[in-house]
């Protein structure tokens, strides 16, 4: 039996879930979508959620909330999925981006802090040599008109980023924060939650992730005139209190249907077993790939009160070759995956920003050496085993 690069962990209670609901009429915007997103708001301590039909859908109606325009800049991490950085360009803004701290992958606040002065000084708009050489290189002759608006850290891994000085730093520019929490339902920093840690957080549900809802995002916030924004634009941009048919705003079809609802609050109650089992599959690959010298483990920083494990990376040292270790994990059955490959160097951001190599030291090194295993929360002993074996084998990669 080969070894999936990962599995969604469903038993009879999500069938069971989805079965009932598909024995109703209500199979849009019914009791199954308050209760869940009542389930995700309260586990991430979060006045309110609103659920979306992706973490995609959920990052861009954060970017407009957070009153980002057409010209203006964000904030963020090339190290990431490419969602949380084309959320930005759906609404035609500019993502800066900074380079991140080696240990964690995460956006790096001290770039952050240096970014948002540069950037801020201009006033109303960016302008001088201090800010434009933080741009895009395409953009710098003529930057956009707009302003710096917000900030997008990424929650890498499952790992919160270090928010208090990017929460400082915030503060101190009139600056929302969006936290892409995508990766880390469950992790706390300095004990609190995930997905709470800005003024917005968004959560998503593909199969790969901790829980899942076939495809699916909520959004928490502890601002009630955000979730009723949240609610109107995911459904055409009608106001709770708009007749039938009457749209107030530009809204979207970012709805989360009743059945992926169910399926999500069938997880939810299994949420603590679920973190536990995933945490069980890391400390497994800890504990066998420890002292092989050319891995590098995954490093959990004092800060992460709880890792919420979304994947398991190792970095592969030089002279090892990743691809080398690829190709010998592939010939016996066994998939793994570059992860991440920098935002900045996909074909898309080289031909619109003028990316090349070079613009982000630590993220191309960690996009180069960095690996993803085979793993979820029904992954076996036995099969961490064979997948550490196989590398084990490998003192000549
Ligand atoms: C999974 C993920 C998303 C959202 O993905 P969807 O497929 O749209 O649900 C966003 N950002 C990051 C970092 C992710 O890992």
């Amino acid at each position: 039996m080969s070894i999936p690069m990962s599995s969604p962990d469903l038993t009879a209670a999500e069938i069971d879930a989805v079965h009932q609901v598909i024995s109703t009429p209500v199979l849009s915007i019914g009791p199954r979508l308050d209760a869940f997103e009542r389930a995700i708001a309260a586990f991430s301590g979060c006045a309110h959620g609103v659920g979306v039909n992706s973490g995609t859908s959920g990052l861009h109606l954060a970017v407009i909330a957070a009153g980002v325009h057409q010209d203006d800049y964000v904030l963020t991490t090339p190290f990431s999925f490419i969602a949380s950085a084309n959320c930005i360009l759906y609404e035609r803004a500019v993502p800066i981006f900074v380079d991140v701290d080696r240990a964690t992958g995460n956006i790096d606040p001290a770039l952050v802090a240096a970014a948002a002065d540069d950037l801020a000084r201009g006033g109303a708009s960016v302008s001088g040599a201090a800010a434009r050489r933080w741009l895009p290189p395409a953009l710098r002759a003529a930057p956009p008109s707009g302003r710096l608006r917000a900030i997008l850290p990424v929650d890498a891994f499952g790992q919160p980023a270090d928010f208090d000085p990017i929460l400082a730093t915030a503060r101190q520019h009139a600056l929302c924060v969006i936290e892409d929490s995508c990766e880390a339902l469950g992790a706390r920093y300095k004990d609190r939650p995930a997905g709470s840690l800005g003024d917005v957080g968004v959560f998503a549900f593909y199969p790969n992730k901790q829980i899942t809802t076939g495809e699916g995002g909520v959004i928490v916030t502890d601002r009630e005139d955000w979730r009723d924004l949240f609610r109107s634009l995911r459904n055409q941009g009608r106001d709770v209190f708009d007749a039938w048919l009457n749209h107030t705003r530009l809204g979207y079809n970012y709805r989360l249907h009743e059945m992926s609802a169910a399926m999500g609050l069938a997880q939810m109650s299994r949420i603590e077993e679920l973190l536990a089992r995933r945490a069980q599959v890391a400390a497994w690959y800890n504990e066998r790939l420890a002292a092989i010298p050319w891995i590098e483990c995954p490093q959990v920083l004092p800060e992460t009160t709880r890792m919420s494990w979304f994947v398991y990376v190792i970095r592969l040292l030089p002279p090892a070759s990743r691809d080398a270790v690829m190709a010998r994990l592939a010939e016996r059955g066994i998939p793994s995956r570059p992860y991440f490959t920098p935002i900045h160097l996909q074909p898309f951001y080289r031909s619109t920003f003028g990316y090349a190599e070079g613009a982000f030291p630590v993220t191309e090194e960690l996009g180069r050496i960095s690996l993803a295993l085979p793993f979820s929360s029904v992954m076996a002993e036995t099969q961490v085993d064979e997948v550490c074996a196989a590398l084990r084998g490998m003192e000549h990669v």
